[in-house]
């Protein structure tokens, strides 16, 4: 499938990897809204929120998000998580994932 998500947690595109399990990867954003700005992606492709319904999978994509901004140093300060879902809900790549924005300095349509 011609997914860049999929791609990413299959390494088949380059990637900065902070976190990985068997069921995601956590990385870098490549256009950052926040000094901090992480995705956490499946492994497993779903086109989005409404498609997954694997209970277990959204609870390790909360717990994922908890431990990289624990990571990331931003636990304490605070942080944002934020799973855009189609159009209207801002979504611009069909893979299920997670936002995690820290640090503050929220831009553009992030913010
Ligand atoms: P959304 O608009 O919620 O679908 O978020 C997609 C996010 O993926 C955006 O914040 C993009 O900056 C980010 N993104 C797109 N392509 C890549 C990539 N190759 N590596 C890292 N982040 C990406
Ligand atoms: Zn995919």
């Amino acid at each position: 499938m011609d997914c860049i998500f999929c791609k990413i947690a299959s390494k088949k595109v380059p990637s900065t990897i902070v976190l990985e399990t068997d069921d995601l990867v956590v990385i870098k954003d490549i256009s950052p809204q926040a000094p901090v700005h992480l995705l956490v992606i499946p492994k497993r492709h779903y086109a989005t929120l409404l498609e997954c319904e694997d209970k277990t999978l959204l609870g390790s994509i909360f717990e994922a998000a908890k431990d990289a901004a624990k990571d990331a140093g931003v636990a304490e300060s605070g942080f944002r998580t934020v799973v855009n879902t189609n159009e209207e809900g801002g979504q611009t790549v069909a893979h299920l994932h997670m936002h995690l924005l820290g640090g503050r300095q929220l831009t553009g349509r992030m913010g």
